[in-house]
């Protein structure tokens, strides 16, 4: 049997796959069982912000590996107590929880806004991906995500994103937070505008609901800001990470004001704050500090921006926009762009397509230049 063959008939039938089995990856590239090469743009979406095996991650969690794997909560370990130190200082809340994925940070951040505020209802925005767990599926706005799973949480409306009176309009004495994201990514890369998220700063604290902001996908210099929020001069109340955060190693977290807190019991997870998972996060914030990679993100990203805004067609297919923050950034086109995934693997770069039309560009934030002008020259040619 093939490793095609045993996939479908051992696994559940959840993913549709691009047709390679990667084996292997160094910095911006991988390797296919064939051995051919590809320059990875999507970074195992936007996860691999250090590049693949980065010498010092892969030395942190060998070390820690040696040391130790795993011992639970009811201990203390410093990995996690020093990691928390330092999203403490990244963010500018004041307290961290730990969980294993964007979707768990997602369902703390639910738990914990109706335990702070004792309301129980949520507002999000229209084109929305939080996460894929009831609670944060509740949240997620696509509709063939969440029809076979209904009933799921009552209390959550959504409203149009980048309309701040649609957001003040859905607000009532029920509403614990408003959950958004400064830039939908599973959306179609589409970004909040400047005022939006200032004004809906400003009626959250008028209207005294707690504003969340997931950071899973823009998280950790993605979008050429630490957190995508800082480019609009505002603070969420809490916040959710994941992806990034240990350059694959699985772990998550949601960081929040000091005035919201958990009863001791209230919440919890057995590998959560692991000393694997930690010493990798750890690892992946000093190298993206000591890289420059959140400034890189920003000029790299740029340098990509412009070079595809100069692309008018992909193989008949008009390009309706190219937008993006930093190295996130996604190319709109009029009709869907699954195909272009494939020509562009085909010939060395790994994409994908998201929101149907919107090919999408995540690489590693350790991409050079002329890595950059490859992918161009790659994608360019398409014609
Ligand atoms: C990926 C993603 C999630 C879910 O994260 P998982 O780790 O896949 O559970 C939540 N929010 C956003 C914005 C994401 O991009």
């Amino acid at each position: 049997m093939t490793l095609t063959e045993s996939e479908a008939k051992h696994i559940q039938p959840t993913y549709t796959r691009q047709p390679i089995h990667i084996t292997r990856g160094s910095s911006c590239r991988v390797w296919d069982a064939e051995g051919k090469e590809y320059l990875d743009c999507l970074a195992g979406i936007a996860v691999n912000v250090c590049g693949h095996c980065h010498p010092r991650v892969v030395e942190a969690i060998k070390m820690q590996a040696e040391t130790l794997i795993h011992t639970s909560n009811l201990y203390y370990t410093e990995p996690q107590i020093r990691l928390a130190e330092e999203l403490v200082k990244l963010t500018g809340l004041d307290r961290i929880f730990f969980c294993n994925s964007g979707t768990e940070a997602a369902e703390a951040a639910m738990k914990l806004a109706r335990r702070a505020t004792g309301k129980t209802d949520f507002i999000a925005a229209e084109n929305s991906f939080h996460g894929r767990t009831l609670g944060a599926l509740s949240l997620t706005h696509t509709e063939k995500y969440r029809k076979p799973f209904e009933p799921l949480i009552p209390g959550v409306m959504f409203v149009k994103y980048n309309d701040a009176s649609a957001m003040e309009a859905a607000i009532t004495p029920d509403t614990a937070a408003v959950v958004l994201e400064a830039v939908q990514g599973e959306g179609g890369v589409k970004i909040a505008s400047k005022e939006y998220l200032k004004e809906v700063r400003e009626i959250c604290n008028e209207r005294d609901v707690l504003l969340i902001i997931d950071e899973v996908q823009t998280g950790f210099g993605r979008t050429g800001a630490w957190f995508a929020y800082e480019h609009y001069g505002i603070k969420p109340d809490i916040m959710t990470m994941a992806k990034a955060i240990g350059s694959g190693f699985p772990i998550g977290a949601m960081a929040s004001r000091d005035d919201l807190q958990f009863e001791r019991g209230d919440h919890g997870a057995t590998f959560a704050g692991g000393p694997l998972a930690c010493a990798a996060s750890l690892a992946t914030i000093d190298v993206i500090r000591s890289e420059g990679l959140v400034e890189r993100s920003r000029v790299l990203g740029a340098r990509l921006k412009s070079g595809l805004q100069s692309i008018e067609s992909l193989a008949g297919n008009r390009v309706r926009e190219v937008r993006g923050m930093g190295l996130m950034v996604g190319m709109d086109f009029e009709s869907g762009c699954g195909k272009l995934v494939d020509m562009a693997r085909e010939r060395g770069v790994l994409l994908n397509c998201t929101a149907d039309t919107v090919l999408r560009f995540l690489p590693p934030l350790t991409i050079t230049d002329e890595e950059i002008d490859q992918v161009l020259a790659v994608v360019g040619a398409i014609g």
